[in-house]
């Protein structure tokens, strides 16, 4: 027979588009309309009910950028309209091209109580009485991405927006809504997309174009309304024909990413969690199979305190099973930079707040937006009680396809956590007919196994899930030629991916991604004060911990939660990384300062109940190792410090190291002179200077051409040699650098102190340290451990990492010989192998600073800091060490006597990394360790407080198993690589 396939598309699009879809509403009635445009910041629900408000004519522009405006509509249902379903329709002047990033508004009843959420794909509202009295909260977000991406804006703070109006309202009717038409709407949009991806001849893709056909002459144009129910009824039996045995099936969960702060600051992502939430506890009392998962302790810690309306329904459908809270974590954080300690603060905090408010804890790990996930994450992963682990982010990789979607994921302790990555690609599904093709083809298991996962919704303002996405779900539940979809906890995923793979594929190591990798340098000062952070509060809590047993000093338990859940919360995975707007960045160099000086506080508090009131020197040493005599974790007096190194010429030395400094202020030499050995194979301590104009995602990305065109900042203003230390000024463009080179008695670390008066754009600071050494990988310290990665470049996997993640140190070592660099406050760095006459060395330069210009026009102008340190001559234990006393230094006071450590360990490569009373209270002291080395361990935990029993702990405190024998020499250990073990001493 003759056919024309393009014939049928084209009408079913084009009817869809503009007769059913605008037929779904109908007889609008415009509403009255009033307003009240705050002048400052936002206002409680309950004060913005209270406002008073002026007339408005729908079509007058409001909302400069960051400002908020009330909106209140009054109205009657007309008394014809009796038995039909009315709606209202608000458009605040959206762009429907984009489902989130602009304004969007909360609507509330009269009396307090939140409806649903207003966004740009999802402008409607239920009607629910004759007489209409509602209150809109709509916030005038700026558009930030997407319009003109990538350039630089000064609408990134409130503090430099512009005050125009930013947006026109286009209608703000009641209306009646057709059902009918609503779900013919649906029945055409899937047929339609469904058919779009079977083969071009497909039997089943004929038989959906015939019936498309047949139902659009059934349709009356002039009559959508009256002929709805005759058009869908010629749907019916290709929309009933079920799917083939093999197809893919999808568990869809309801879903919104909302960031915690990234293209708006968090005061605003309150506002998108608690419009989102009420969103979707309506969308449930319309669709009973629709499930939705929130992620992030803190946003639904946030609905409580600032928003109880829209928290008591979270609370009441979370008991229903209905509204999963997600993830076990504060928030959803980076992964790479978090100290482990904070890793496992994310963990406690999180199930905590999800145990102690709904009675549940998560059974996995929700990520799906991180950039690149830590190989220590597998151990913190299962050890704090999941069992799986979700992500979509590597689907992101500029050059290589990950292989698998269902695997188990092994870290550098050999642990191994069942992972999933959904084909799809994203964690903003619509169900669409190509997603579902996406996953159905993608899915790199489909030999073994025929599930995956979709988070299924518009996130960061989008709202979440519509009631056109529940529709589609309800379609494709069993449809011939589609991958089946149903609402499913995603529990309930992973226990039937489990049961279908058992013998799942191995990805070993990081997941890195190939992609944002500038993520490690951007917003210096947010990185520092991270960095700064975690230390002093892992310093409270272990101070706080000694005085509480040894002194009787209440333990500050609320203060603690407190600074930390600050901390956890600034860890988000576009704070920490430095990939939001100047606001949010602002803000949180605001925090850091706070939360130094209120952890501050704690430790003096903590101290002067320990030393007590004198005049003797005391020093405390909260590094997991002796120093100068003191003690780990203990106080004392310090050894008096050997004679002072000193330069003569160019040279430094101290008798464990020379160091030679030329008059160009670089290192020219650094010699062990235990063996005499060089360790450097050229200048070092060069700092080089790189255009650095990414093809997109300025503070995101560093792309590899940025290395094609560098400037060696050798111009010297000044250099000065005191007793033990050079200080060096270098001027260059617009900015000023001052290193201070110190080298300490009895010290193998060259330490340099630096600060930059930096005022470059689009430009990236780093400093070079080219190593006499052959090292065939680096070791890279992560969380509790260290992770390898080759220096060559043999491979696209490993070409593709060029630029890399450190913790305090990184290290190059041959057999025999090796030297580190370790720093204070940052988190990148780059390795490359020269070949010379004399053989292979390796160059590794630190990543100090970046000059993006988008999202934050001004990213890192200014003063900055950094420490960092060249280790001559070290194994991983002396770059451990030495990373650990950069960033945990001792502190000098006055008292009148030093104290014992609460515990102490041996065992070569055993570390302490916390000590603290438990999170529940009781005063057990809990202490966890970690082998650092990367070998098995034996040793022994030396207890110095009374403790009737001890056990070995989950990540949550937990005691698992027997009481640990406790003997004279303590308790005995045993580790195996990399493990970190958790002990519960009860007092
Ligand atoms: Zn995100």
């Amino acid at each position: 027979m003759h056919d024309d396939i393009p014939l049928t598309v084209g009408r079913a699009t084009r009817v869809l588009t503009e007769r059913i879809r605008p037929a779904i509403h109908s007889g609008a009635v415009p509403l009255e309309v009033g307003w009240h445009a705050l002048p400052g910041e936002s206002i409680p629900p309950a004060d913005g009910l209270a406002l008073d408000f002026e007339p408005y004519a729908v079509g007058t522009p409001w909302g400069p950028a960051w400002n908020t405006t009330w909106f209140r509509l009054r109205g009657q249902v007309p008394a014809e309209w009796a038995g039909k379903r009315a709606e209202i329709l608000v458009d605040l002047g959206f762009d429907i091209n984009m489902p989130g990033f602009q304004c969007e508004a909360l609507v509330y009843r009269a009396d307090g109580r939140p409806v649903k959420s207003i966004n740009p794909r999802n402008q409607w509202i239920p009607v629910s009485a004759t007489e209409i009295d509602l209150y809109l909260e709509a916030a005038a977000n700026p558009v930030l991405l997407d319009y003109h991406p990538f350039l630089p804006t000064q609408e990134g703070d409130v503090q430099t927006s512009s005050k125009r109006p930013l947006y026109t309202t286009r209608r703000m009717d009641l209306v009646l809504f057709d059902e009918q038409v609503h779900e013919l709407s649906l029945d055409i949009d899937v047929l339609l997309e469904l058919q779009s991806v079977l083969p071009a001849t497909a039997p089943r893709r004929m038989r959906i174009l015939q019936a498309l056909d047949d139902a659009l002459d059934a349709l009356d144009l002039q009559d959508i309304s009256g002929t709805a129910r005759d058009a869908r009824a010629r749907l019916e039996e290709v929309l009933a024909a079920p799917a083939e045995h093999s197809a893919h099936h999808v568990s869809a969960i309801g879903h919104a990413h909302i960031d915690s702060a990234w293209l708006w600051p968090v005061r605003e992502t309150i506002r998108k969690v608690a419009r989102t939430a009420a969103g979707m506890t309506e969308l449930m009392e319309i669709d009973p199979d629709f499930r939705y998962g929130m992620s992030s302790a803190q946003q639904y810690a946030w609905l409580k305190e600032h928003r109880p309306e829209v928290w008591e329904r979270v609370v009441t459908a979370v008991k229903d099973g209905r509204f999963i809270p997600l993830g076990g974590m504060w928030v959803e954080s980076d992964t790479v930079m978090p100290t482990g300690e904070a890793l496992v603060r994310q963990f406690t905090y999180g199930q905590r707040f999800f145990r102690e408010e709904f009675g549940v804890e998560s059974q996995g790990v929700w990520l799906p937006d991180s950039f690149g996930y830590s190989p220590a994450l597998p151990q913190l992963i299962r050890r704090a009680g999941f069992e799986w682990f979700f992500t979509q982010k590597i689907s992101w990789n500029q050059v290589n396809k990950f292989p698998h979607h269902t695997f188990l994921w092994e870290g550098i302790d050999g642990s191994r956590v069942f992972t999933h990555f959904p084909p799809m690609d994203t964690y903003n599904s619509q169900l669409s007919g190509a997603e579902l093709a996406k996953a159905t083809n993608q899915f790199r298991e489909s030999r073994v196994a025929s599930h995956s996962l979709a988070p299924v919704g518009w996130g960061d303002g989008g709202g979440g899930t519509t009631r056109e996405m529940t529709g589609r779900a309800a379609r494709l539940r069993n449809l011939e030629g589609s991958a089946t979809v149903a609402w499913e906890h995603p529990n309930d995923f992973f226990a039937t991916a489990r049961a279908e793979m058992p013998h799942p594929p191995v990805w070993v190591g990081e997941l890195y991604l190939e992609l944002h990798r500038a993520t490690l340098t951007s917003q210096h000062r947010t990185k520092q004060g991270n960095r700064r952070s975690e230390h002093l509060l892992i310093e409270a809590e272990l101070w706080a911990a000694t005085a509480a047993v040894h002194a009787g000093q209440p333990y500050p338990y609320d203060e603690i939660d407190r600074l930390w859940q600050q901390v956890l919360l600034h860890q988000f995975h576009d704070i920490l990384p430095g990939t939001s707007i100047a606001w949010v960045h602002r803000e949180a160099v605001a925090a850091y300062e706070r939360i130094y000086s209120d952890t501050a506080a704690l430790i003096e508090s903590a101290q002067r109940a320990l030393v007590g009131a004198g005049s003797s020197v005391i020093t405390l040493n909260p590094a997991p190792f002796a120093r100068g005599g003191v003690p780990a974790l203990g106080a004392g007096a310090a050894a008096t410090p050997a004679p002072t190194s000193t330069f003569s010429g160019n040279v430094i030395s101290n008798g464990i190291v020379s160091v030679t400094i030329s008059d160009e202020g670089l290192i020219t030499s650094a010699i062990d002179l235990a063996t005499g050995r060089e360790a450097l194979a050229g200048e070092a301590n060069l700092l080089q200077l790189h255009q650095d104009f990414p093809n997109m995602w300025d503070a995101w990305d560093v792309d590899r051409f940025y290395r094609n065109r560098v400037t060696d900042l050798r111009a010297v203003e000044s250099l000065v040699r005191t007793d033990n230390a050079v200080t060096i000024v270098r001027a260059f463009s617009k900015s000023r650098v001052t290193q201070t080179l110190t080298l300490a008695p009895g010290s193998r670390v060259l330490r340099i102190d630096q600060e930059t008066d930096w005022h470059e754009t689009e430009k990236f600071l780093k400093i070079k340290f080219p190593f006499d050494v052959r090292a065939e990988q680096v070791a890279a310290e992560t969380q509790f451990g260290y992770q390898k990665r080759v220096t060559h470049t043999n491979t696209s996997w490993e070409a593709a990492k060029f630029e890399a993640s450190m913790h305090r140190f990184v290290l190059v070592e041959e057999p025999g010989f090796g030297a580190a660099l370790v720093t204070d406050s940052t988190y990148g760095y780059d390795v490359t192998r020269d070949s010379t006459e004399d053989g292979v060395t390796t160059t590794v330069r630190l990543s100090l600073l970046r000059a993006p210009r988008f999202p934050d026009p001004e990213t890192d102008q200014g003063r900055q800091t950094c420490s960092y340190g060249l280790v001559i001559g070290a194994s991983v234990k002396e770059a451990t060490e030495a990373g650990l006393d950069l960033n945990l230094p001792p502190r000098v006071v006055t008292g009148e006597h030093g104290f014992d450590p609460l515990v102490s360990l041996t065992g070569e490569g055993l570390l302490i990394s916390s000590v603290k009373l438990a999170d529940d209270r009781s005063g057990d002291v809990i202490v966890r360790l970690y082998e650092s080395l990367g070998r098995r361990a034996t040793g022994s935990l030396h207890l110095h407080l009374p403790v009737t029993s001890a056990h070995t702990a989950t990540l949550l405190e937990r005691p698992e198993g027997n009481p640990l024998p406790i003997t004279g020499d303590g308790i005995s250990l045993h580790l195996t690589p990399f493990e970190v073990r958790t002990i519960r001493l009860t007092r």
